[in-house]
This record gives structure tokens, sequence and C-alpha cells, in this order.
């Protein structure tokens, strides 16, 4: 057992350095705004999602058990969610591939599932479909016009803004910037423009719609969150994440909805992640075109987990440039990580160690709980690699830090240390060879292992193996490196 260490995360509220402790002991309520599925999830969306895997693991690393709640939006998010108009995503995704918005929040689902498998990013507790909580969102606005928070207007509902005094305090935005920068659409209810819908009226034309004290509508995307957190986590939860653009408008109206109801506080901690980027500046954005998905990187033979190792690099909260040269030194980086491993397994673990494991644990563990910081828990662990320790304590650290980093460091340096009868054959052979120092028969056979996809080492306890021919390489493809 290691020894406890404060957990320290910067908290969006506030925007102060908070230590962390979670309302009940031992036990965290975690609430992750998840992928709306009208399209496929880019890489800029992953890694807001590798961010929260990585909270939800240093969180277990502390010892505190994890409810953990991401759901999938499959109705209500419009194109323009800061005016609360625009068109439903599902909805323009359906007209425009004439398809059913069900069939395509189906297969996105799937996708993102499995793209979210390979980046190692653990499954929440929770993964609630926004269409299947249509019940307890129209209870939701049912109490808050009854509380005054919320009124109808011609089928259509608003949260009333200037009812609720700490609307802006996430954000800081005040309900007057917000008068000013908003333009009142025609034809809309709204008693003043800051107010947003927590029920839209849907005619016969759209295809997704439900009945309601209102009449036939859908609900609003911020108002879908609060009620599926409420009713799966309760009124008060620990922490609650997503990207940047969320703070505003999204999560403080999921404030002002939440508070309004339950006359709790609704999340103690906010942590919002920065932008992936491209082009030094951009926010890599579906609606800007400048997207990568997974299987776009692994078209160019990119290794998922290599996105991963490239996210943690950086801090969660900075911006992170996009380049297929800066994924690539990544993907070298992992590798050499990797086949670092692989040696590791093949080594005797007998050896006495001249360095201090727990030092590095040490280093390790209060790196993560400063705000998750990942370029230095990633330094630590390349430092273990190159340290004096003994092969087996290495391997034990590697596995305990793999708890947070997941970067299947372990599972890979098995697969890149598996040899076949054949080539064992042929290393048994190369042994014999350079015992009797024939270095000719020795190079023959380090060239027969190559082809065979084995590279070879000489270290002074023995060969060491690693196969190469499990790993992508990376096309460096000139001229086709715009985005898709
Ligand atoms: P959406 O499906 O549009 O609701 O976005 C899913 C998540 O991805 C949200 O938490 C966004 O804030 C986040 N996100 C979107 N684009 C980026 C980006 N370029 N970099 C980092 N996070 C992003
Ligand atoms: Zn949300």
């Amino acid at each position: 057992m290691y020894a406890s260490r404060p957990l320290t995360l910067m908290n969006t509220y506030g925007r102060q350095m908070e230590e962390f402790q979670p309302l009940e002991p031992g036990r965290v309520t975690m609430y992750t705004c998840g992928p709306t599925v009208y399209s496929y999830a880019h890489i800029g969306n992953f890694r807001a999602y590798i961010f929260a895997d990585i909270l939800r693991r240093t969180l277990e690393y502390n010892g505190f058990e994890i409810t953990q709640v991401r759901n999938i939006t499959d109705v209500g998010h419009l194109t323009n969610d800061t005016l609360s108009t625009g068109v439903d995503k599902m909805e323009a995704a359906a007209r425009s591939q004439n398809a059913s918005p069900w069939d395509i929040a189906r297969h996105i689902t799937e996708v993102f599932l499995d793209d979210a498998a390979k980046l190692n990013i653990e499954a929440p507790e929770h993964m609630p479909r926004a269409t299947e909580y249509i019940g307890p969102m129209i209870d939701l606005i049912e109490v808050l016009v009854s509380r005054g928070y919320a009124y109808a207007a011609g089928g259509d509902v608003y949260f009333d803004v200037s009812k609720f005094p700490k609307y802006g305090a996430l954000s800081g935005n005040t309900i007057e910037d917000l008068i000013g920068g908003h333009r009142v659409e025609v034809g809309e209810g709204k008693k003043s423009p800051a107010d947003f819908s927590v029920w839209r009226s849907a005619g016969p034309d759209k295809i997704m719609r439900w009945d309601s004290p209102w009449g036939m509508g859908v609900p609003g995307w911020h108002l879908e969150c609060s009620a599926m957190a409420i009713d799966l986590l309760g009124p008060e939860i620990d922490i609650h994440t997503g990207g940047e653009d969320h703070i505003f408008p999204h999560h403080e109206d999921e404030i002002a909805q939440s508070e309004a109801a339950t006359g709790r506080r609704f999340s103690r901690f906010w942590l919002h992640n920065g932008w992936l980027q491209i082009g030094d500046s951009e926010k890599m954005s579906k609606s800007l075109g400048n997207i990568f998905t997974l299987s776009d990187l692994a078209d160019r033979g990119i290794h998922p987990l290599s996105f991963r190792y490239f996210t943690l690099q950086a801090h969660y909260r900075t911006p992170l440039n996009f380049s297929w040269d800066a994924l690539a030194a990544a993907q070298t980086g992992l590798y050499r990580l990797w086949e670092g491993a692989a040696e590791l397994c093949q080594m005797a673990t007998s050896e006495q160690p001249t360095d201090d494991a727990t030092k590095f644990q040490a280093g390790f563990h209060e790196a993560i709980n400063r705000d998750l910081d990942t370029s230095v828990a990633l330094s630590v662990l390349h430092s273990v690699v190159g340290s004096k320790l003994s092969a087996g304590e290495k391997l034990t650290l590697i596995g305990d830090f793999e708890r947070v980093l997941a970067l299947d460091l372990i599972p890979m340096a098995k697969t890149l240390s598996q040899t076949s009868g054949a080539e064992r054959t042929l290393l048994r052979e190369r042994e014999t060879a350079r015992a009797i120092r024939d270095f000719a028969r020795s190079d023959v056979l380090r060239d027969q292992l190559r082809a065979s996809g084995v590279e070879v080492k000489d270290t002074p306890g023995g060969q060491r193996t690693i196969r190469k021919d499990v790993l992508p390489s990376f096309r460096n493809d000139d001229g086709e490196d715009e985005p898709g």
C-alpha cells in the first residue's frame, strides 16, 4: 500500500486549485458530457474523453470507488447551442443522409464505443441515451415551471435566468453581457434574450418528438444532462467534466436548471479540457471541416494508443497542436517504451537494485495528483525504464503506473517478446554460432530472423528479441495530410 497524498484539481468553478475530497468518503460520483451521435467522433472529441479517463483512473489510483455517467446525446443538441437556435444535429444528419436518426445514432454509438475501447478509455458505469430519459426530463421541466424558474411560451419552455441569481458564476458571464451578445429570434416567446430553452415544440415534420404537457416537442440539450445526472447520481455530484466549450452555455445552464430544481449544489468540481488544435490555433471541429478520426490515423499507420500517449504529453488544460509529425514522434516515444518493457520481460528479475523504487513511485503519484500532470508522470515512467532498478522492480512500477496511463505497456511487452518455434530454433543456433565466434553465421541468422519479423539485440545477458511485425508504421504521405 502506497502513502496517501492530497489530490488537487483545478476547479473551473472559482478558477482555483482545490484539494479534492468527495461528499461521501471513499466514493466519487462523476458526470462526463458524452458524444452527440450524429457523426463520427473525431480525435479532438477523444482528447476530452481521454482526459476524463485519466481523471477517473487517477481517482481509482487514489483508492476511490467511482460511479461515472457518460451520456449519449441522441436528440436535442442544436447546431447553435449558444443562442438555442438552429436545427437538431440528429435531425439534420438524418435528413441529409436520408436515413433514420435512430439508425444513425445506433451506428455512430457503436463506432464511438469501439474507438473508446481502442484508446483504453474505461467504460463508465452508466451510458444513458438521452432518448431513454424523456420521462425524467419532462418531470424536471415540470418542477422548474412549478417553482417559477421556467415558463411556457407557445409550445416551448424557457428557463428564466433572471430568477437564478447565480447565473454566470461558472463562466464569468453576467446577464447584461449575455443580453448584449444575444439576438432575439423572430417568433420566439422568450422574456429575455438570455433565457434558454428547456423544451422546444416539434411539429409533424420532425422525426424525433415526444408528447408533453406543452405539446409535442423535444428536450433541450442542457436539460438532458441535468436530468440524467440527477436521475443516476443524485442531486449533488462530486465532479463534472467536459471540453472548454461546454463551460458556457452548456454547463452554466446545467447548473441553473439542476440547482433551481433541487435547491442543492449540483457539482462541487468542474473540470474542463483544452482544445486539440490544428494549424497551431484552430480548434479541431466538425463545423470547421478540419477533423481526423481514429480510422484516419490508422490509415496512416498511427496506433490508437500513440494518440493517447500524444495527448498525455501535454497538460489537459493546455491547447495541444495536432500535426502528423508530432503524432509520429509520439508513436516513436511509445514504441520505445513498449520495446524497453519487452526487453525487461526477457531479463532475469533477480538482480540487485541500485536505485530507489519508492522515489519513482512518489514522483509519479505526486505528478498525477497535481491536477493530472501526465507529462511529468510520463517523464517519471521514462526515468524508471532508464534507471538502475532491477528489471523486476521496473516492471512492478510500470504495472503500477499503467493503472493511470493505460498504454498497454505490459501486454505489448509480452506481444513484442513472442517468438515462434522456428524462430526459437534460429535463436538457439545463433547463440551457438556466437559462442564459437562464428559471426558470419550469426549475421546470416540475424537476417533470417529479421525477415521473419524479429529484431535481435545482443546484450551482456544474452539475446533479446523484439517482434517488429505487429506494430503499424507511420506512413508519411506528403501532400495527403490535409484534413478529411
Ligand atoms: P460533442 O459531441 O460536440 O458534444 O463533443 C464531445 C466532447 O468533445 C465535448 O466535451 C467537447 O467539449 C469536446 N471537444 C470537441 N472538440 C474538441 C477539440 N478540438 N479538442 C478537445 N475537446 C473537444
Ligand atoms: Zn452535458
